[in-house]
């Protein structure tokens, strides 16, 4: 069994637990699936950003403290050894993955659905833990 979180098209946000993600789609597809608050049978599953949360200030633990320097760390050689293509992102992605661009590891800025086309296509994107500094 397998708990998804739901979201209907009005907003509502409710878990239900499936079988498996096929028994999901079928009682989605069919229309089985209802807003437990409004009825509405629009119902898809809630996307969940990533997040990686660290505590600030005083109450900073040693282990929290490696994960800040870690992130930083990671952001720094991003920044530095990285080609900055800014909103060309996908589309560059695309082209490197295709042999239509030069190989180069790049950075910049992609919407979340960008980011899913891309994955979707097998090339590989990942989310930074914070935005980088753009470069001119
Ligand atoms: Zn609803």
């Amino acid at each position: 069994m397998i708990k998804y979180r739901l979201i209907c098209d009005k907003g509502h946000e409710f878990d239900a637990w499936f079988k498996g993600s096929a028994t999901f789609e079928d009682q989605r597809n069919c229309g089985q699936l209802k807003c437990a608050v409004c009825g509405s049978r629009k119902i898809d599953r809630a996307v969940m950003a990533p997040a990686l949360a660290l505590s600030s200030g005083d109450l900073m633990t040693e282990e929290d403290r490696e994960k800040r320097d870690m992130v930083e760390k990671l952001v720094d050689h991003v920044e530095r050894d990285f080609d900055y293509v800014g909103e060309d992102f996908a589309d560059e992605a695309r082209k490197i993955h295709n042999g239509e661009a030069r190989p180069r590891e790049i950075y910049g800025e992609a919407t979340l659905s960008e980011a899913q086309d891309l994955l979707t296509e097998g090339v590989p994107v990942a989310p930074l833990p914070k935005p980088p500094r753009k470069k001119d």
